[in-house]
């Protein structure tokens, strides 16, 4: 006979252990194929861990593409404010970044997933590492068997925590996924988002390495802007990567193009930042073109990519470019056009857009509307968040109202 739970949890990742957490009292079992918990949060922010983002409600839900609705009552079960508290009293205190990002104070994500194990000890669950399940079967009398290593187990009800298909070698390789399709939920195809922007312009990837403090950048399709980003943004030998363009990979495809905006966000806006280059020829007298242009740019190597996608000589004086000419490269500063070759893969991707289609599970309980006892939470679930925390955020809310609808579904 096999072992019988109240609760599985499948994944201890940050969704699954914190549901461990919440449910003491009950014989709960979380089962991990990898060998130690965590180890996606262990890479989190460069292994700093940026587990949430300041702000009110409404500005966390606007964070999340549209499928903010959805995660009302999970972010009102555990707020920014509720995860930092939750932490502190388990010794782990947080700190924010001027931008708004919240980390542990000591910058260390293994101190997170320290206070989370300790939490799910002192819960009274068990975490079994190594214990990769392969199948997962509704029980036609109620219930569910899961396949494991040693044999299999039986639980009242079940929480797959297992996470998307982003960087697979932390052991997220999309099995919930696979499992909600075959007890016949909808699955959102899965694709992978917050990765590197592959782009095909060969004189902007010969700048890797550079990183643009603030800039903005826009996606355009069919000559209508469909979203803008702003923030940090690096050069790399593929093309862009940091916050800026991970937000921007969320809606990118190959074959897009996008704009580089180098100076309105730092200007205030587009009009004060062409007024710039525009007043900076104006004083320049008799200066060169070069150095007109590279007092408007972080690095020299940069000022020669816009003097030669300009056609500008670098040498001419700057009093003696016409006015079209100025025209020209106050355009390519605000907006330098790129073709997008193509977004990094789940290797390289930071999450998991799309997943367990949210019509198909109860928002109030994250249990399943299609089988009852089936409970979904983190990134299994369709939906992803911004960089800055938010993600980190969502799996935590989640799980930490997954353990409240399991407990009301075994309540006697
Ligand atoms: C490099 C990197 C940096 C990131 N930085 C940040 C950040 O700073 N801030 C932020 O908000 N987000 C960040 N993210 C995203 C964030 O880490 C994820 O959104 C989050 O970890 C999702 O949590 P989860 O619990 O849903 O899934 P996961 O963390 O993916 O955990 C799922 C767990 O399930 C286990 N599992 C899978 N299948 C099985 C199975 N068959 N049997 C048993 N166990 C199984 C896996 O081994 C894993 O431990 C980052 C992601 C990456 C890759």
């Amino acid at each position: 006979m096999s072992e019988l739970w109240d609760a599985i949890i499948v994944g201890a990742g940050p969704a699954g252990l914190m549901a461990a957490a919440r449910l003491p009292g009950l014989r709960v079992l979380v089962l991990e194929k990898n060998r130690a918990a965590a180890r996606k949060l262990l890479l989190s922010g460069g292994g700093h861990c940026n587990l949430t983002h300041l702000g009110s409600a409404r500005e966390l839900r606007a964070r999340y593409g549209g499928h903010g609705d959805f995660l009302r009552p999970a972010l009102g079960s555990l707020s920014n404010h509720g995860l930092q508290a939750f932490l502190a009293g388990r010794g782990v205190a947080c700190r924010a970044e001027p931008d708004g990002r919240v980390l542990p104070a000591s910058g260390r994500a293994a101190d997170v997933r320290a206070a989370l194990l300790g939490a799910l000890g002192q819960a009274g669950a068990e975490l079994r590492p190594a214990a990769a399940v392969r199948t997962l079967r509704a029980l036609p009398a109620g219930g569910f068997e899961l396949e494991v290593p040693g044999g299999p187990v039986r639980t009242r009800a079940v929480l797959v925590a297992t996470g998307g298909l982003a960087y697979p070698r932390t052991g997220s390789t999309g099995d919930g996924l696979a499992w909600a399709r075959a007890l016949g939920h909808r699955v959102v195809a899965p694709r992978p988002a917050l990765a590197p922007i592959a782009l095909e312009d060969a004189d902007l990837r010969a700048l890797s390495g550079l990183t643009l403090p603030r800039a903005g950048l826009s996606l355009w399709r069919a000559d209508r802007r469909a979203e803008r980003t702003e923030g940090e943004t690096l050069l790399t030998h593929q093309g862009l990567s940091g916050p800026a363009a991970l937000d921007l990979s969320r809606w990118a495809r190959p074959g897009d193009r996008l704009t580089l905006d180098l100076l309105s966000p730092g200007a205030g806006n587009r009009e004060l930042a062409r007024a710039r280059v525009l007043d900076g020829f104006g004083r320049a007298g008799a200066r060169s073109v070069r150095t007109v242009v590279r007092a408007l740019t972080p690095s020299e190597r940069l000022a020669e990519l816009f003097l030669a996608r300009a056609g500008l000589s670098g040498e001419r004086k700057a009093a003696g470019v016409g006015r079209a000419e100025r025209h020209r490269l106050a355009d390519l500063l605000c907006d330098l056009p790129l073709a997008v070759r193509g977004v990094g893969g789940f290797e390289v991707a930071m999450v998991t857009a799309g997943g367990v289609a949210l019509e198909e599970v109860d928002p109030a309980t994250l249990e399943s509307r299609l089988i009852p006892g089936l409970f979904l939470a983190g990134e299994v679930l369709d939906v992803d968040g911004d960089c800055g925390g938010y993600n980190l955020q969502a799996a935590f809310s989640t799980g930490h109202l997954a353990a409240a609808g399991l407990r009301a579904r075994l309540a006697p």
